[in-house]
């Protein structure tokens, strides 16, 4: 201690001293500049990247449909089963043979009553003008009953004739057994009593494969066409229910089903990042097209690669935390734009392109908020290193 503060006062000493910090700093500034805006650059567009639109809501893995067909007395009993299960299923519904209290009972209760036509002929003999007079009637009689838009239509009998597809298209949003980007995307299942046992493997088909997977049912307990068991069917939902509650599947109507479907085809995002404040534009959203449906929800994920931690300042997003990522999902109807606050020092690096002490500073109190020091990352060392340089400078704050 004694000895060095006598070459202190020695004028040579000391200005080797200076110099010698002066080329550690300038050389340890250039390097860390290089590793920086590197690294930076490549880490912030990845991170975007890997920010991008659910395949299914909430992070799902497929998204399955129920809907029974024709309108029966017992369809009252089956919307009640599935309120068991709190999954929401379709009701086609013939109009010459609708059962106006069922279907409002059904509807007030979440589930979706699309049309199966004005009286279910079988369309592979009528012409166009025909099909388009058992489409266009089906559809009023049911909006007239309920005071609500009909979106979805399910073909009678099912014979996907071309002209009955592009008429019912022109009159309704969504039509069974077709997505208006991709005809391949749907599993389909007739839910006859010999089929029940192939929901799961169907199921798991749709989870593999990430599309639509459709059962098509008529009633149960003897009624209707091919009717099926009430107990059989409620132990295949048992066993659907535990997909469910893990996340990977979405139980919803067609409807809802068909909307997800078409936007995660439609929207396009649009990121910017602002310090640790990402905000995400939801691009070409058609308000007209989706007028008619009560929600247009779509679901985006950010990886924990991005965020370890995120608050959302949008309102009415949900937020749900998988094993490895954030999933938020919005109604794009109430709002387009998600502000997220994302705790990630990756994207609290924008600050250092200004390249002044202060920004260091406020970067460097910043990141030891953040404890990332506790991690041995390449932005790490570096901004370890730097606070080295500019050690004075804090202490002296
Ligand atoms: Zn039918």
């Amino acid at each position: 201690m004694v000895k060095i503060t006598k070459y202190l006062g020695q004028p040579l000493f000391t200005f080797k001293i200076i110099l010698l910090l002066l080329i550690t700093s300038v050389v340890g500034l250039a390097n860390q500049k290089n590793v920086d805006f590197g690294k930076k650059n490549a880490n912030l567009s990845d991170s975007l990247e890997s920010i991008k639109i659910c395949k299914w809501k909430d992070g799902a893995k497929t998204c399955v449909n129920f809907s029974f067909d024709d309108g029966l007395p017992s369809f009252r009993r089956i919307s009640q089963v599935f309120d068991l299960y709190n999954f929401k299923a379709s009701f086609f519904i013939i109009a010459t043979t609708i059962q106006i209290d069922s279907i409002k009972d059904i509807y007030a209760r979440g589930h979706e009553i699309a049309s199966h036509s004005y009286s279910h002929p079988l369309f592979e003999v009528l012409d166009s003008s025909q099909i388009e007079y058992q489409i266009r009637k089906g559809k009023e009689v049911l909006e007239n009953v309920l005071g609500v838009k009909c979106v979805t239509f399910g073909e009678p009998g099912n014979f996907r004739s071309q002209s009955c597809k592009a008429i019912a298209f022109k009159q309704h949003l969504f039509v069974r057994h077709y997505s208006e980007y991709d005809d391949i995307n749907r599993i389909e299942l007739d839910l006859q009593p010999k089929n029940l046992t192939l929901v799961i493997p169907t199921m798991l088909n749709g989870i593999a494969k990430g599309t639509i997977v459709e059962f098509v049912a008529h009633s149960i307990n003897g009624e209707g066409f091919s009717p099926i068991n009430e107990t059989l069917l409620m132990q295949q939902l048992d066993l659907i229910r535990s997909y469910s509650n893990n996340g990977d599947i979405w139980v919803t109507t067609c409807k809802e089903g068909f909307c997800y479907e078409n936007l995660y085809h439609e929207i396009s995002l649009n990121k910017m990042v602002t310090g640790d404040t990402l905000k995400i534009n939801f691009q070409n959203y058609n308000r007209e097209k989706y007028a008619d449906l009560d929600a247009s929800n779509l679901s985006i994920e950010i990886p924990f690669s991005t965020a370890t931690d995120l608050k959302c300042l949008t309102n009415f997003v949900g937020i749900k935390k998988l094993s490895d990522k954030f999933v938020l999902t919005t109604d794009l109807k109430r709002d387009t734009t998600l502000i997220i606050i994302l705790n990630k020092p990756i994207f609290s690096y924008q600050g250092v392109q200004k390249n002044t002490k202060k920004d260091y500073l406020t970067e460097e109190n910043r990141l030891l908020n953040y404890n990332i020091f506790n991690n041995d990352s390449l932005q790490d060392i570096f901004f370890i290193s730097r606070k080295k340089i500019f050690a004075n400078e804090l202490y002296q704050n």
